[in-house]
């Protein structure tokens, strides 16, 4: 590889920046590829680390190992901090030094979202999200040691708070994580506790929308309701959280005691969009062409979760799929460039359908006009996920992880680790309230 040849900065190795590596494969460009994370990791499975399914290294893989045979690319543990759209540099932060200026000639931002408390920071502190694998660890920690605290505790009174789980927003990541909670307390914990019955344990699912999964069918909606139903979970909809606090929360008026209040509710786009000065939507995601550059800077793209690109009227949604094709396309763009070919046609966004998990064998599937829910549906859900999955050690170890729950209803990961690792920079601190 030439030192002269065009350098084309990425930031942002989850999927819409590693689909952008993978594009320029076999390009004549130096790709160098900045994470603050050392994994990709795949985020629609986050869920089952944090109930116990899954351990996190199955669902995450070091970005380098991945890419260990793209000779012209080079991996950079890093956070980009701003962007100098004029002398065309990238500053990073690494581990011993500060504000690193990292040239692109090309540069592809993908950096996607954080946790959104819709102007409510203050919950934060008693509400962590699920978005990194540090989060889904402590999530699980905290689930865990509830129940070991109630079976430590003499005062059954006190069970109830303990045992009482609060799950804040019925999106596909509240409504998947009370599923697999439901099941967890019902099948796996049910025959290991003397002082407690964890199949008394309450989980509580509350969304301020009419119907849970709002970006489903309505059918499907019902029938996910239905099904969390069915597993024990009290749905609560029509009213948002008024109050978030150490002894549970308040909604619509009412006060839920519970030491587990867990936010499944809105993201934030990363702050990109700030680091260029160029325009975003409401939420704060960069407008982007309809070849995903920013307007004005025809070397610089914005991909995934942290673009806004609209399509047939209606902005394409914050899912895995988006971030991939477009993160191929910026890169196959940029080839095309260096190769002196003729611009591809504009970006669109092919739609292979959206799917939820709600506990074991059911799922909820939408793609085109078909809608299907079930246990086919979850055999779909499962293929889906296993190909997905950035390598094939992965995809054997999950598989033969559910295999294993799905007959025994036994679990991978049940132990409580705490690791004292820093916060991550840009979202609030993840602090749970220990039961008094
Ligand atoms: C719990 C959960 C469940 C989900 N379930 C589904 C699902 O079932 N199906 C689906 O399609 N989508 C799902 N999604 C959404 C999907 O994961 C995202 O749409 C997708 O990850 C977006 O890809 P991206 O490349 O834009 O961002 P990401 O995949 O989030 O990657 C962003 C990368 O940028 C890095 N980064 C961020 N800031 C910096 C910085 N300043 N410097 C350096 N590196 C930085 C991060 O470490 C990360 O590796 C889920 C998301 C979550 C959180």
């Amino acid at each position: 590889m030439l030192d002269s040849a065009p350098r084309v900065v990425i930031v942002g190795g989850g999927f819409g920046g590693l689909a952008a590596a993978k594009a320029l494969r076999n390009t004549d460009v130096r790709v160098v590829l900045v994470d603050r994370q050392n994994h990709h990791l795949f985020q629609p499975l986050l869920y089952q680390v944090a109930t116990s399914v899954l351990s996190p290294g199955q669902i995450a893989s070091p970005i380098r190992n991945i890419l260990r045979r793209q000779l012209n690319t080079t991996v950079i543990l890093g956070e980009a901090v701003g962007v100098d759209i004029d002398r065309r540099c990238v500053f990073v932060d690494s581990a011993d030094r500060a504000g690193v200026a990292l040239n692109y000639d090309y540069l592809i931002l993908a950096t996607g979202a954080s946790h959104s408390y819709f102007g409510h920071d203050e919950f934060a502190r008693f509400a962590p999200g699920l978005k990194s694998l540090a989060d889904a660890v402590s999530i699980r920690n905290h689930i865990l040691r509830a129940f070991e605290q109630a079976e430590a505790e003499e005062d059954p009174k006190r069970h109830r708070d303990l045992l009482t789980f609060v799950l804040v927003g019925a999106g596909p990541t509240g409504v998947e994580m009370a599923g697999a909670l439901a099941i967890l307390v019902r099948s796996t914990l049910r025959s290991e506790f003397r002082r407690v019955d964890p199949t008394q344990a309450r989980i509580v699912l509350i969304d301020m929308a009419p119907r849970v999964l709002g970006a489903f069918a309505e059918s499907l909606s019902a029938a996910a309701r239905t099904r969390l139903e069915e597993l024990g979970v009290e749905v609560r909809l029509g009213h948002g959280v008024d109050l978030i606090d150490a002894d549970g929360v308040v909604v619509g008026g009412e006060r839920i005691a519970s030491k587990t209040v867990i936010w499944t509710a809105g993201v934030a786009p990363s702050p990109a969009g700030k680091w260029l000065k160029a325009p975003t939507d409401r939420a704060g995601r960069v407008r982007v062409q309809p070849d995903l550059r920013v307007p004005g800077h025809p070397e610089i793209f914005v991909v995934g979760d942290t673009a806004s690109l609209d399509q047939d009227g209606r902005p394409l949604a914050g899912v895995a799929q988006v971030a991939m094709q477009q993160g191929r396309y910026a890169g196959r763009l940029i080839r095309r460039r260096i190769l002196g070919q003729p611009a591809p046609p504009p970006f669109r966004y092919f739609d292979k359908g959206t799917m939820a998990v709600v506990g074991k064998g059911f799922a909820v599937l939408q793609t085109g006009r078909l809608r299907l829910s079930g246990f086919l549906a979850w055999l779909a859900w499962a293929a889906v996920h296993l190909e997905f999955l950035a390598q094939s050690s992965l995809r054997v170890s999950v598989f033969v992880q559910w295999v294993w729950l799905y007959l025994t209803g036994q679990r991978g990961s049940r132990l409580i680790v705490d690791h004292h690792g820093p916060s991550r920079v840009d979202s609030p601190s993840i602090v749970f309230h220990e039961p008094s």
